[in-house]
């Protein structure tokens, strides 16, 4: 989560600072002014180039958010990516999967009986 918002911030301002650039030749950081006045146009499409790949990469992320494309079979308990099965169904035990995020929940018995096995 924190590392999200922090690419994301961390994106924002990338492209700012690139805006800046090209607007004004440079940017004042920690006090100190950093000119790009000979390639102000490169160097800022760069940074708008860079901060929008954080931007990119923070959403994308959370698009690839894992806990949703996982299924438990309820029978045998292994664990599927849904792409490698898609009729949502255990190649084993033949029987419909369930999603693994918060399977445990609804299922507290085998979270007892996992426990156990370890
Ligand atoms: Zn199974």
């Amino acid at each position: 989560m924190f590392n999200k918002i922090a690419f994301l911030i961390f994106g924002v301002f990338l492209t700012w600072l690139g805006f800046e650039v090209i607007r004004k030749g440079g940017f004042v950081l920690y006090g100190h002014y950093v000119s790009f006045a000979d390639s102000k146009v490169i160097s800022g499409s760069a940074l708008i180039a860079f901060g929008i790949l954080f931007i990119w990469f923070a959403l994308k992320r959370k698009a690839q958010d894992f806990r949703g494309k996982f299924l438990v079979c309820p029978k045998c308990k292994d664990s599927f990516n849904q792409k490698d099965v898609p009729n949502s169904h255990c190649p084993k035990c033949n029987i419909g999967l369930e999603k693994l995020d918060g399977f445990y929940d609804r299922h507290p018995e085998l979270k007892e009986e996992r426990q156990d096995d370890m």
